[in-house]
């Protein structure tokens, strides 16, 4: 018999929590982070380098993977976890974000979303039913209800009716999504900033019964005020007893808040792509390696850090190769960039499973106030 989907809470300190969704492909501690895998590779890192930062699940993208190598390839070669060789969890998206954001010549309908791929032109559609189909040939442990996230700033009326679209595209994922014992189907509440709209996109979303519940449709140009203040009720909304995902986010000082107000998951592409571009996140802050002060500097980018970035090279180094533009420096700024995001995951969880969240996070706070930041 398969082992199920499931989901325990195991501490709370204030409003954070900590706990543990069990799959058939591996546990997942929470609150997690997930690396990006946009093309079924984390850009820059092996999959085992992956797993050593302390990662337990990735994110894998179904609008990229559709449209190359395509979802029916992947399936034939024995699914993503074999294609990319990760054998633990992997949560997909729906594709529902990134074709508005990426395809061209879009029509939304009821049905779905048709529009021409970014890479070659070709017409495709995504339906509630086509993304469900999509993520099952990719073998996705945890799957994407289909969702519209509107661009703010929008009008009530507009958040309104995109929410309710959302909300019928929710309940068709659903049904097409079926019984599938140890795979995870999650809900996407939407709303914008509005309390009560947020509020009837999460009884909508319980009334239907999921397996997890996303805050979607943040982190998309509100700024970090306006999204905490979203955040002091929607987590509230959903279920306790199911997993809670922020979708998209984000800096480390984001996670934290976000944590704290309740969040179990969050994905982002930030540590990746930030250390192809040269900037370094650390306990202190965020570092420009490219930045002539660190050229004849011997010291590690963190001394605290156990990553191989910094164990084994200086900055004077890691600015050398960024500035020579060698494979090596994305390669050592990435995995140092998700060491620290899975050092910080770590530190949030042994906080919460202590009760002294609190204190964890003012420290947080306090330490990068000392600085050693680059202007960028
Ligand atoms: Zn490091």
């Amino acid at each position: 018999m398969t082992k199920p989907f499931s989901f325990s809470l195991d501490s709370t300190s204030g409003k954070a929590r900590t706990g543990t969704i069990s799959t058939p492909r591996g546990e997942i501690r929470t609150p997690a982070f997930m690396p990006v895998g946009t093309a079924a590779t984390v850009k820059a890192m092996m999959p085992e380098s992956v797993r050593a930062t302390g990662a337990d699940i990735l994110l894998g993208n179904t609008y990229h993977l559709m449209l190359r190598p395509t979802a029916e390839r992947i399936a034939a070669l024995g699914g993503l976890h074999k294609f990319m060789n990760w054998e633990r969890p992997i949560l997909t998206d729906s594709g529902g974000f990134q074709v508005m954001s990426l395809a061209s010549l879009r029509k939304l309908t009821e049905e779905g979303v048709a529009f021409k791929s970014h890479i070659d032109g070709s017409k495709h559609m995504l339906s509630p039913e086509r993304s469900m189909e999509i993520q099952e040939l990719l073998g996705s442990d945890i799957v994407m209800c289909f969702d519209e996230c509107p661009a703010l700033p929008a009008s009530r009326d507009d958040i309104a009716k995109s929410m309710e679209l959302s909300m019928r595209w929710a309940k068709r994922s659903r049904t097409a999504f079926g019984e599938r014992p140890g795979y995870a189907l999650f809900g996407i509440q939407q709303g914008g900033l509005e309390q009560d709209l947020r509020s009837q996109s999460a009884e909508a979303l319980k009334d239907i019964g999921f397996e997890g519940y996303a805050v979607g449709g943040l982190a998309v140009g509100e700024g970090q005020k306006a999204m905490f203040d979203v955040l002091d009720f929607a987590p509230d909304q959903l279920p306790t007893d199911k997993p809670r995902y922020l979708m998209g986010v984000g800096k480390p000082d984001d996670i934290v808040g976000a944590v704290a107000r309740g969040i179990d998951m969050m994905d982002c592409v930030l540590p990746s792509r930030s250390g192809r571009t040269g900037q370094v996140f650390t306990r202190l802050g965020v570092l420009n390696i490219k930045n002539a002060r660190h050229q004849n500097d011997p010291r590690p980018l963190d001394e605290n850090c156990t990553c191989p970035a910094c164990k084994n090279y200086s900055r004077a180094y890691l600015h050398h190769v960024f500035r020579s533009q060698e494979i090596i420096s994305s390669m050592l700024l990435t995995w140092h960039n998700l060491h620290y995001y899975q050092d910080l995951m770590e530190g949030m969880r042994q906080a919460i499973a202590s009760g002294t969240f609190a204190e964890f996070e003012s420290a947080f706070h306090s330490t990068r106030a000392q600085g050693d930041i680059d202007p960028l």
